[in-house]
């Protein structure tokens, strides 16, 4: 299927920095993972333009933090209401460039568009504090400060989420922006740009630079100009760039990867799991760092939880994106696809029983649900992120084996539990190690509530109120008001 009209109508391929779009003789090809057709070639840019981006980011920030928050929450909300009223082209670009269903990309517009919502209403609530000080005569104000000029560093997934939820708080607090986006997904990123160039957002508060991730995204993140790097992306990366930051002192958000267990008790209510596990698993065809990676059930429910999902799972419908009633796209190229191929057969090898579904051809770019059960911990698919829509089942035995299982992971983003009595829930919940917990439900993300992990996934939050404080500084100051 060829690119929809209204998503051709959105696509830019030059980068944007300085209020203007800038081309380059380098490019790359971004294409659809359904069909491998080139939607785009974008700019592998140079250093010396990716230095411009910074300058550019750099030379605005005075006149955008000086602003009032009214006129930086009316930007905000400018953007918002624009990505609403272009949500069908947009959510047929993320299809296109990403593969998820045309639904679940409208969702995301919406869940995008949400944050720059959200974030319009926080710009006029950066509040500070008066502290009452120690002596006679002194005034102790604490005031929040944009911390700067700041790179945003995203991943292929969520290709407007992941932006919109650090666009959203940087620009509400002040701080202006060098955007890069992942190399399979920069059109909605440059989508989003020309929303704000046509807002008449002034040149140098947001910048667009595409090209190779670990140059380009290298270059931002060395360079001591972009007072803090927020990045979203895998452990391994995440790390190589705090070690920058700590080097250099300046400030550096991570979400990270996720191996979230998905527990359900023996007294949950199997509906209401059934209907979890398919959001928590199966949205964008498992790639999401809140994906449901290890489902540990208790033995009395574990057979008949274990057949519902299989059947749930069997059931859904694989396909190109853009076609009606598909729930699975492809993943986003097949590497991805190798991978997944990779820890189901290492779980099979290892003893893992295949309850349904199938294992892909070599060249495949789908994969359908996959079910496996009596997963081990020696198993790969246990260890790792498996971002492909495989369920592994692990069977366990009482509230203590459970949370065990649960925190057998170097990873602490999200877990999920399912049960009846509210005592049990809470105990369990209190004992997960890891930043959010979804109770009797499959989709935690949400603007309002604060989104970030702990452990190996990450650290600092985004999205709530909390969302703004790693874009701000504390500038305490001590006044002399009677001498
Ligand atoms: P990735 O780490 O390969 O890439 C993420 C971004 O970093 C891309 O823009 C990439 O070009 C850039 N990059 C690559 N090397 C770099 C370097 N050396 N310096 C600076 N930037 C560099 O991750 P991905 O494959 O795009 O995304 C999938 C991962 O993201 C998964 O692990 C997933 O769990 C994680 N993720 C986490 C969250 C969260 O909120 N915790 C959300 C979405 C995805």
């Amino acid at each position: 299927m060829s690119l929809d009209p209204a998503a051709r109508a959105l696509v830019r391929s030059d980068c944007y920095i300085d209020g203007a779009w800038v081309a380059s003789a380098a490019r790359f090809a971004v294409t659809d993972p359904a069909t491998d057709l080139v939607l785009a070639e974008v700019p592998d840019l140079d250093a010396a333009a990716v230095e411009r981006a910074i300058a550019a980011a750099t030379a605005a920030f005075p006149a955008w933090r000086a602003r009032s928050a009214y006129d930086r929450a009316a930007v905000l909300a400018g953007m918002a209401a624009r990505m609403r009223q272009e949500k069908d082209g947009l959510a047929a670009l993320i299809t296109a460039e990403n593969g998820k269903p045309l639904a679940e990309a409208a969702g995301e517009v919406a869940y995008a568009a949400s944050f720059l919502e959200w974030f319009a209403g926080e710009a006029v609530r950066v509040y500070g504090e008066t502290v009452p000080a120690s002596s006679v005569g002194q005034r102790i104000e604490v005031q929040r400060a944009p911390v700067g000029p700041c790179a945003l560093i995203t991943p292929w997934n969520f290709p407007a989420a992941m932006l919109t939820r650090k666009l959203g708080p940087a620009l509400a607090v002040g701080c202006t922006v060098v955007c890069k986006p992942a190399e399979a997904t920069p059109l909605t990123t440059l989508a989003l740009a020309g929303f704000a160039h046509d807002l008449g957002v002034p040149p140098g508060v947001i910048n667009v630079v595409t090209g190779d991730g670990a140059r380009i995204g290298g270059q931002l993140v060395g360079s001591l100009a972009m007072r803090k790097v927020s990045f979203t992306g895998s452990t391994a990366v995440g790390r190589s760039i705090a070690r920058v930051c700590a080097e250099t002192t300046r400030r550096v958000s991570l979400e990270l990867g996720g191996n979230a267990p998905f527990v359900v008790l023996d007294d949950a209510d199997l509906d209401r799991a059934l209907a979890g596990a398919l959001v928590a698993k199966f949205r964008n065809a498992g790639q999401s760092c809140v994906a449901a990676n290890r489902f540990i059930v208790q033995r009395p429910v574990a057979q008949a939880f274990t057949d519902r999902l299989a059947a749930a799972a069997a059931a859904l419908v694989v396909g190109d994106g853009r076609a009606p009633g598909v729930s699975i796209g492809p993943l986003v190229d097949r590497r991805a696809v190798a991978k997944v191929r990779r820890l189901v057969e290492d779980a099979l090898a290892r003893g893992a029983r295949l309850v349904t579904g199938t294992l892909p051809a070599d060249d495949a770019r789908w994969i359908g649900p996959i079910v496996l059960a009596e997963i081990t911990g020696e198993m790969a698919v246990w260890r790792e992120e498996i971002f492909g829509p495989v369920v592994a089942i692990r069977a366990c035995d009482g509230d203590d084996e459970a949370i065990a299982l649960a925190n057998d992971t170097d990873a602490g983003l999200v877990a999920y539990v399912f049960g009846r009595d509210p005592g049990r829930l809470r105990r369990v919940t209190a004992a997960l190690e890891v930043g959010m917990v979804g109770v009797n439900e499959g989709l935690v993300s949400t603007a309002q509530a604060p989104f970030g992990g702990i452990k190996a996934s990450g650290l600092g939050r985004e999205g709530s109120h909390h969302g703004l404080e790693d874009y701000t500084d504390l500038k305490y100051v001590m006044e002399r008001v009677a001498w």
